[in-house]
């Protein structure tokens, strides 16, 4: 073999090994590359109503978490797309009150969900849920009471940490941040409606029987849902009902002008809005509630409530 022929297959070899090295290691980069993405990659949950995406955003912010109702749909009467559909089968976890006149189309899909690796968590299997008076349907207005809000954060908490134990001190951490702010809603909602003159309030449609449960007065509605239109006999028991107790409002939402108005011209009641908080809003939870609960003690003629 020549000198020239040895230095040939000399730089071959260089060249060679060189090529190996270089390929090994942008492999080794591209898997170290992947692994990132990986962990970086955010936590993607879809919720059903709009306030279960507000409450688990205070939990994960960074998350990708978004609800499928769509902006001024009201959940009483929403009907999900295809696409709406199938956009939960791409989500980590899918959170849900259950079966619910407002979300129980999820229960429907919810076998397949799970077939596919997707996690869902239907809150009704541990918040103790109750039924509506006018129906024997389960009561979705869970979130109108602070404390079973309350609840529903411990429950998504310890999920989304199944799910991701490595953001577990973070999660942790604004968990207990959100529940002492839910605390003192509470403690603000107890001390207002400490000592009120009536016991009775008149709501737009039946949204108030968790909150009543909670702070000790009496719901009453116009409709049972947001859609029906009121009864004639309803509107004249409700008559009576407001003269002989002395009540002077309506709670009602922004948009259920409709429902009220046949009653507050037969009975000369005013409307205090109560933001029910059912559609997509640009508003967070803890101010709404803190909005009602001016309303609310209005209504209910409560000795604290400063007259604005
Ligand atoms: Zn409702």
């Amino acid at each position: 073999m020549s000198n020239f022929n040895l230095l040939k297959i000399g730089k071959l070899s260089i060249f060679s090994i060189s090529l190996i090295l270089l390929c090994l290691i942008s492999f080794a980069c591209m898997r170290e590359k992947d692994r990132e993405e990986k962990i970086t990659q955010p936590i993607k949950i879809y919720t059903s109503l709009f306030v279960l995406e507000n409450l688990t955003k205070q939990l994960i912010p960074h998350g990708e978490i978004e609800s499928l109702i769509t902006k001024g749909a009201d959940p009483h009467n929403f009907e999900p797309s295809l696409k709406d559909i199938q956009k939960l089968y791409t989500a980590n976890l899918v959170i849900y009150l259950g079966d619910t006149d407002v979300d129980r189309w999820i229960d429907k899909i919810k076998d397949e969900l799970l077939q596919k690796g997707v996690k869902v968590l239907r809150l009704q299997d541990f918040l103790p849920m109750s039924r509506y008076t006018a129906s024997e349907e389960l009561d979705p207005h869970v979130w109108l009471d602070p404390l079973m809000t309350m609840q529903i954060i411990k429950i998504i908490k310890d999920e989304i940490i199944a799910l991701n134990p490595k953001e577990k001190n973070l999660v942790e951490k604004n968990y207990l941040f959100y529940k002492e702010k839910l605390e003192n809603l509470d403690k603000m909602y107890r001390e207002t409606l400490l000592n009120c003159t009536l016991r009775d309030v008149i709501s737009s449609h039946e949204f108030l029987n968790y909150l009543a449960l909670r702070y000790n007065f009496n719901p009453h509605f116009i409709v049972h849902e947001p859609e029906d239109e009121p009864s004639p006999k309803r509107i004249k028991f409700l008559k009576d009902f407001v003269k002989k107790n002395k009540i002077e409002y309506i709670l009602t939402e922004p948009e259920g002008e409709k429902i009220t108005k046949s009653l507050m011209a037969e009975a000369k009641l005013e409307a205090l809005i109560f933001d029910t908080y059912h559609k997509k809003t640009e508003k967070e939870y803890l101010s709404v509630m803190e909005e009602n609960l001016q309303s609310l003690s209005k209504a209910l003629k409560c000795k604290g409530n400063n007259e604005k």
